[in-house]
């Protein structure tokens, strides 16, 4: 049986149920977090706790559990579908009330659901590394709030993934901001910059992961913004995110980066990743 988390409850997801004047369906008014589970353990569980109750105070919302009531929560369900390699998906909308676009009053509690998937980690395009588009950041002005809102993600990575790409990294004028699903860096002379933490951006927990690790091994990591002249003139590129982990972009639009091949700073960082995964999820 697969089951589900529904306000409270572990149950089978065919019985779930989602009112539709829940503001999640209707305005898209809500929060989300996906989290990793390597070998039946989550990774960085505590990261995106913290930051989907950063992104619930940014946009006045209330949750309805404790960080700890939460996690036990998706601890639960991650247990009871015994995934191994996948992800749980956890997201928080402001409840089902008549449709209006002010809040409803403080007696409509949030609606919290959560289910499990399956995902291998993408080793093939991990090791020859993938393509992507440039395409306009036209997103709104708040990307650090993971907000159920994805629409500007959604064309962006659909007009990158319709000409054959896998990932649509974002400029904002000349500015490369991230992925349309991932934070982008780019390596110059063996140094990493990434735009730095603003509203412009998500504070990616897999973004944080690779600044802790370049700062553990003496890899420079420059929270720097970068041009898109630049990013072409790059001797790598990657992105990073919760499914993708350390990805490399081996050309952008029709222009290969670098030798076209996953590079050395690229690989080095996937190998310390796999490391801190190894550190954090013992085989049970
Ligand atoms: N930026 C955006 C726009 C994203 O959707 C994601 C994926 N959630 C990321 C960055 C990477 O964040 P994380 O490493 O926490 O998955």
């Amino acid at each position: 049986m697969n089951t589900v988390f529904v306000n409270g409850e572990v149950i089978d997801r065919v019985d779930a149920k989602i009112d539709i004047e829940d503001r999640g369906y209707q305005f898209g008014d809500g929060i989300y977090e996906v989290i990793r589970v390597y070998g039946g353990n989550t990774f960085t569980m505590k990261e995106h706790m913290e930051r989907l109750y950063q992104s619930a105070e940014k946009m006045k919302l209330s949750i309805p559990y404790s960080e700890e009531e939460l996690t036990g929560h998706l601890l639960e369900l991650i247990d009871s579908n015994q995934v191994k390699d996948g992800i749980v998906y956890l997201q928080v909308t402001r409840g089902v009330s008549s449709r209006q676009h002010h809040f409803p009053s403080k007696d409509v509690k949030g609606s919290v659901v959560a289910y499990t998937k399956d995902l291998p980690v993408p080793l093939r395009q991990m090791e020859q590394g993938v393509t992507a588009k440039l395409v306009e950041d036209i997103r709104w002005l708040r990307c650090d709030i993971k907000s159920l809102n994805l629409l500007g993600n959604l064309l962006a990575k659909e007009e990158a993934a319709s000409d054959g790409h896998f990932e649509a990294i974002l400029h904002r004028g000349d500015t490369v901001t991230e992925g349309s699903s991932s934070n982008a860096f780019m390596v110059k002379d063996g140094v990493i910059y990434t735009h730095p933490v603003t509203n412009l951006i998500l504070n990616g927990i897999t973004r944080r992961v690779i600044e802790d690790l370049c700062r553990r091994n003496a890899i420079s990591f420059q929270e720097e913004t970068f041009l898109v002249p630049d990013l072409f003139e790059a001797d790598e590129v990657f992105i990073a995110s919760t499914t993708s982990e350390v990805m490399p972009v081996i050309k952008i639009n029709q222009q290969v980066i670098g030798n076209g091949k996953p590079g050395s700073v690229t690989k080095k960082l996937q190998a310390l990743f796999s490391e801190r995964k190894r550190e954090q999820s013992p085989v049970k």
